[in-house]
């Protein structure tokens, strides 16, 4: 038997355990089958270890740069275990750790007496520490199977970190400055059509900004203005960052694509904003309505889709680079990164088929993709190519250097509700009102 039928097989007679038991005995089969989950995790990071030495022995083979042997590994894994690249290359990690440096958590993991987020936590606690260092807390924490018993997710983790400060204090500090390296600014859908926008920013400067809002809060309310604080404070961040004054509007371009039945008021189906996700059909009118107004400075960029298939118009162009235009409306179709699973944002619009072997520059054999993926895709033995898809909407096939296909296919777009007739005048008249409004985008 072949050694994945072994697993299909494992996880088949799951199917014929009996669950009409006694309390106790649920309990007990409760407790076994998490052991069970931490005994595949320790084998699938066996199985990622190998997988990991054979693709770099292979690359080395081949001849690759050695920064860039193992590319394309992060996004192999990340598309088996169907978890974006991003996480497929925190499991690498993960696996190389357990596997070559920490005996004792595999052995947990295994025997199911630790979990797999629970030998994250030592993994991650630990990942700034020499190897030796590594292997004593190792040791410490999991080489006794009663030291981690009853002890939370939090004191875990705590404890590791009291044994990492306390074996090497000066990398406590150069990971200090190693995660400063880290600031950034991210924003996510709120509810209510909100947006949180954060700001991961050393101590010192997170300080700084938060005491600068409070003093401009603290200006404002002497002076009588009957916004609450918390609404100064965030129309004060608006306008220093922006340099516009909060009820001034923003001259940036907001992307929205809706279908033109929400749009007429005919369909509440909800449209989407680049770079924020679905938004309320009711508000993006009001939005549409406002931004026609001269009072804002809002430009709402309005794009059609095609009724029957939802699917956005395609346009060609003969140079290499995709025009502006062309880019933004692959975007706009693909929202996020194509790689399956891949929730990062579009930073490259990339050729499906190469351009330097024939692949023509238009909406078809083009893909939005983040930067991790569209480097993964240059690695030996990765190929792509447009695949037929019978729900009409654009789709991808990615074969990974195993040879492992997946199919990535366009999000679907907003649409109306019920199609019109193929030969109806109203939708020659929508037909001829996306073509409008794609050559007018093509002249922006
Ligand atoms: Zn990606």
């Amino acid at each position: 038997m072949s050694h994945v039928k072994r697993i299909s097989g494992l996880r088949d007679s799951l199917r014929h355990i009996d669950f009409d038991v006694s309390a106790a005995d649920s309990v007990n089969q409760i407790t076994a089958l998490e052991d069970l989950k931490s005994a595949c995790a320790a084998a699938q990071a066996r199985a990622t270890m190998n997988l990991s030495i054979k693709r770099r022995h292979e690359h080395r083979e081949l001849g690759v740069p050695e920064k860039r042997v193992g590319s394309g590994l992060a996004s192999e894994v990340g598309l088996a275990r169907r978890v974006s690249p991003h996480r497929g290359g925190r499991y690498l990690g993960f696996a190389r750790a357990v596997v070559d440096e920490m005996p004792h958590t595999m052995a947990a993991l295994e025997s199911g007496r630790l979990s797999e987020w629970r030998a994250t936590i030592l993994v991650r606690e630990t990942a700034y520490l020499d190897v030796e260092d590594r292997a004593a807390i190792d040791a410490e924490l999991c080489a006794d199977s009663t030291t981690l018993d009853g002890v939370g997710d939090r004191a875990l983790t705590a404890r590791a970190k009291a044994l990492a400060y306390q074996r090497d204090p000066h990398a406590v500090v150069a990971r200090a400055s190693k995660a400063a390296k880290d600031r950034r600014v991210t924003s996510r859908p709120a509810p209510d059509s909100m947006a949180t926008v954060s700001a991961l920013l050393p101590v010192a400067q997170g300080v700084g900004v938060i005491a600068a809002l409070r003093k401009a809060a603290d200006l404002h309310t002497r002076t009588g203005d009957d916004r609450s604080r918390d609404q100064i404070m965030a129309d004060v961040l608006f306008e220093r960052v922006t340099g516009r004054a909060a009820a001034e509007g923003t001259p940036i371009t907001v992307n929205l694509v809706m279908s033109d039945a929400a749009l007429l008021g005919d369909s509440d189906e909800a449209a989407f904003i680049e770079d924020h996700g679905p938004f309320p059909a009711g508000i993006a009118r009001h939005l549409i309505a406002t931004a026609a107004g001269r009072d804002t400075r809002l430009a709402v960029r309005r794009l059609f889709t095609k009724p029957a298939t939802g699917a956005l118009v395609a346009m060609e162009s003969a140079a290499r680079a995709f025009p502006k235009a062309l880019a933004l409306l692959i975007r706009l179709r693909d929202q996020v990164c194509r790689t399956p699973f891949c929730d990062a944002p579009v930073r490259h619009v990339d050729h499906v088929k190469p351009h330097a072997e024939g692949g023509s520059t238009n909406a078809d054999n083009g893909q939005g993709l983040c930067e991790q993926c569209n480097y993964a895709k240059q690695a030996p033995g990765w190929r792509s190519a447009i695949h037929p898809s019978p729900a009409g909407r654009h789709s991808v096939g990615l074969t990974t250097p195993t040879g492992h296909q997946h199919i990535s296919t366009a999000p679907r777009l907003p649409q109306p509700d019920t199609p019109l007739p193929q030969t109806s005048t109203a939708q020659r008249t929508t037909h001829s009102r996306i073509e409008s409004q794609l050559s007018e985008l093509m002249a922006a």
